[in-house]
């Protein structure tokens, strides 16, 4: 690996003494300011971290940061990696987690959404990995669309290999202008934002997973990877059972998202497989805290779709808590929770709480979902019976178990 010009060694060693600050005063991880700290000095600062290292962006609405995991542990057995593994998954973040791995040869970096074109112009990515598109808090088609179309623009004329999710038609558009595309049949829970063509607007007919337009040329194309249960399909069309310990559909697809990346760095399933089974938790998710005799399992959901796959992780047969907050990152309109559908909890003790809770109270009301109200997480907890109880809840709320339980990972 070249040596790095002396300002951009100089910003990157700022940066890390910055962010180790930070973390030392008890102000989060540090990841951010660090990498605020390193652009400021060296606005190009990213690009030359990026540079003769084989990288992976990873992005979609739901499930960005535990894929970034999943493909992490798999690359692994190659050699180092560098990872925003606290999901700060802007700029400064990516500029962070190149600084603190500066020899490793491979990257992957979780990128939000929005900022995955500028992220793919600075750092020449190999790889980008795309999984699903669907409206977030307040965002609503017409702007995922927008999205979409940032991404073929950015995608267009750029050597990249793009592994997409075909059974999501928005990112199969965003992701088709592409030099190379490997097409992974990833799976869709959440259909409300993909009637419509993003090409032409016609309507999209479906037949089990297959999706074409009506008025156009526009289809899903061929998948090269699927999941199949609780298996993968390869490209050969042999199939690995996957047995991995992240619970659910989304996580098996995000699982199969994973080996095709791996692939794409020409690690093959026999060997990224086994370190996929190694992950058992991320930055707190699916994890259970426990608390006399009450054993809670941790759930996060921001979004409609993210409700939908938590509801496929809990256990109707156990109690579940809700929590809810509208503060910053939550976005603090709650009118999405209109979007879905929770008639599913129906005949579960269902629990809320979170500084949104009457909110949430109204649209179990509607839904003829009936529940306790609770002050807090705390007292919820406290009035369930000893055993398994499921916590579904929004970003902040999430953080706020997550913290009254010492950075639960
Ligand atoms: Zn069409």
């Amino acid at each position: 690996m070249t040596q790095l010009p002396l300002r951009a060694q100089l910003a990157s060693a700022l940066g890390r003494s910055a962010a180790t600050l930070s973390r030392m005063t008890g102000r989060g991880d540090g990841s951010v300011i660090g990498g605020r700290v390193g652009l400021m000095l060296e606005p190009d600062l990213l690009r030359q971290l990026a540079r003769d290292r084989k990288l992976a962006l990873v992005s979609a609405t739901n499930g960005k940061t535990t894929t970034t995991r999943l493909i992490t542990s798999a690359l692994l057995e190659l050699g180092e990696v560098a990872t925003n593994v606290f999901g700060a998954n802007m700029p400064a973040g990516h500029v962070s987690a190149l600084s603190q791995h500066k020899r490793a040869p491979y990257g992957v970096l979780e990128v939000d959404e929005k900022y995955l074109p500028e992220v793919l112009d600075t750092t020449g990515a190999s790889v980008v990995c795309l999984m699903n598109l669907s409206r977030d808090q307040m965002d609503r088609a017409a702007e995922i669309w927008l999205l979409a179309q940032k991404w073929r623009r950015a995608l267009s004329g750029k050597p990249t290999h793009v592994i997409a999710n075909c059974d999501d038609p928005l990112v199969t558009w965003g992701a088709s202008t592409a030099a190379k595309v490997t097409w992974v049949a990833g799976g869709q829970r959440w259909k409300e934002d993909s009637w419509c063509c993003p090409e032409c607007g016609g309507p999209l007919d479906r037949k089990d997973a297959d999706w074409a337009c009506r008025e156009c040329t526009f289809h899903r194309p061929e998948p090269q990877w699927a999941v199949d249960d609780d298996a993968a399909i390869d490209p050969q069309g042999q199939r690995w059972l996957l047995d991995i310990q992240l619970p659910g559909q989304a996580n098996r697809s995000n699982a199969v998202m994973a080996l095709a990346v791996a692939d794409a760095f020409g690690l093959p399933v026999e060997r990224a497989l086994p370190r996929l089974r190694e992950v058992t938790s991320v930055a707190g998710r699916y994890t259970t805290v426990e608390r006399d005799g009450r054993h809670a399992r941790l759930l996060l959901a921001k979004n409609p779709a993210g409700w939908l796959e938590a509801f496929d992780v809990a256990d109707p047969q156990f109690p579940i808590i809700l929590s809810v907050n509208a503060q910053g990152p939550d976005g603090r309109d709650t009118s999405w929770l209109w979007d879905v559908d929770y008639r599913i909890l129906r005949g579960r003790p269902v629990f809320i709480t979170g500084q949104r809770r009457l909110d949430m109270a109204l649209r179990l009301d509607v839904a003829d979902v009936p529940f306790t109200l609770c002050g807090t997480f705390s007292e919820a907890l406290a009035m369930q019976p000893p055993g398994r109880v499921d916590v579904i809840a929004n970003y902040t709320a999430f953080q706020d178990i997550r913290t009254e339980f010492g950075r639960a990972v």
